[in-house]
């Protein structure tokens, strides 16, 4: 492929989101580079599931990804409890209006969906190309990438970060936050007793949430436990690792019969800001990385990469210009800040041992069953961000 010297946008990381913005940008006549490090798409299965609002489905379904994912499962039901205590809610999609209050896909099918339209449409895409170094002035920002043994340099009126925050350092005037939760998220499938019926279950323990949502014929298991425990739990065979996952989740599901491999993902909560700087704009994990208690992570990613294109494309001034990147950061900032304090907030509420903070998400529970107006408002804030 042939690159130009200059685009009218170059999108650095060619993860979900950065994918998305450019797959949102197809038809608008911009000029847009993609540059993403890895050579290949993951050909091992990331088994990490997505939990999808929504609202991220019409945008996805607008993107013409929807339509290529291979297995789609609808969440009628989120059953949410408190191990060790009486409160529970539930949340049914009849009760706010829509068809499903969710779905779970896999995280490497919306990958893998996203790469095939990237390569059979005409925007210019390079794999195995890892940008070392962005540099702005008024007018322009330049990449510094590495690509087939040779430094390149390719200039563009805007540099958007979708690589999941790795080159923040560089961009001055923005500053990421980091609170490492010293909590890790260990994920598998799941076969249970009692097959799934489209009820997501989230139960909280003192040592962190353990998420089961359904997929196809089971369930996938987010498990959140410390760095040690989570080490332990990887190195268990699938027997104990089952043995111990029932002694934690409870009877709710029947046996557990069955596991996938397993994997870890260390989390913590980082967020930049402001989320723009001179010619550059930030995207999805690189503005904000959420831990996925709430599964809020990637919707928000999508929601920053649609709204980044809208802007591109109705700005009546130029791409990249500081009116244009004080409107994205405008429209950013509640959807971001909401998903960001709702989830960490969950993460604090729910992660410990303090009788006081026990007793109220009991009550907190049994409140949020009672009254259908917040019931609906926690709904809609998971379906729809923070405009549901
Ligand atoms: C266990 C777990 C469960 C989750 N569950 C949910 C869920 O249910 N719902 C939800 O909404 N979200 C969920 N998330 C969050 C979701 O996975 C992320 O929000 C999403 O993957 C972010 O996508 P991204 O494209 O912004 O970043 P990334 O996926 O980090 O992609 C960044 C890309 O940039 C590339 N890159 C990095 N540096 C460079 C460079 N220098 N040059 C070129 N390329 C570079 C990388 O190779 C990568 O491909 C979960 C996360 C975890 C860990």
């Amino acid at each position: 492929m042939m690159v130009r010297e200059h685009y009218d946008l170059i999108i650095i990381g060619g993860g979900p989101v950065g994918m998305a913005l450019s797959l949102a940008l197809r038809e608008s006549g911009m000029s847009v580079l993609l540059l993403e490090s890895r050579e290949l798409p993951e050909k091992a299965e990331d088994l990490r599931p997505l939990a999808l609002s929504y609202g991220s489905h019409l945008i996805l379904h607008r993107l013409g990804v929807w339509q290529a994912l291979p297995e789609i499962t609808p969440i009628t039901k989120i059953h949410v409890s408190n191990r060790g205590g009486f409160g529970r809610a539930v949340l049914v999609a009849d009760g706010v209006g829509v068809p499903a209050l969710g779905y779970v896909v896999n995280h490497h099918d919306v990958f893998r969906a996203m790469h095939g339209s990237i390569q059979a449409c005409d925007i210019d895409y390079l794999e195995g190309a890892q940008v070392t170094r962005l540099e702005t002035s008024a007018g322009q920002g330049q990449v510094e990438f590495q690509y087939g043994g040779t430094t390149k340099r390719i200039t563009a009126k805007l540099l958007v970060l979708a690589d999941g925050g790795r080159l923040i350092e560089q961009v001055e005037g923005v500053t990421q936050h980091v609170h490492e939760y010293h909590q890790w998220a260990v994920v598998a499938r799941i076969k249970t007793g009692i097959p799934q019926s489209g009820i997501a279950y989230e139960r909280f323990t003192s040592d962190g949430p353990v998420a089961l949502l359904p997929m196809g014929d089971y369930f996938a298991l987010v498990w959140t436990v410390s760095p040690a425990a989570a080490k332990e739990i990887l190195s268990l065979d699938d027997a104990g690792f089952l043995a111990r996952l029932h002694g934690h989740f409870g009877d709710r599901l029947g046996n557990l019969i069955d596991t996938s491999k397993r994997s870890g993902f260390p989390l913590a909560l980082k967020y930049a800001d402001p989320v723009t700087a001179q010619r550059i704009a930030l995207v999805g994990n690189a503005a904000q990385t959420l831990h996925p208690v709430a599964g809020q992570g990637f919707n928000l990613g999508l929601r920053d990469a649609w709204e980044m294109a809208d802007e591109i494309i109705m700005s009546e001034t130029e791409i990249g210009a500081p009116a244009m990147l004080a409107r994205y950061a405008h429209r950013r900032r509640i959807d971001s800040k909401a998903g960001r304090v709702f989830t960490d907030s969950l993460v604090k509420l729910f992660s410990n041992d303090d009788p006081i903070l026990s007793g109220m998400r009991n009550l907190g529970l049994s409140v949020l069953d009672c009254l259908p107006p917040v019931k609906r408002f926690v709904a809609r804030r998971m379906m729809f961000g923070a405009r549901g």
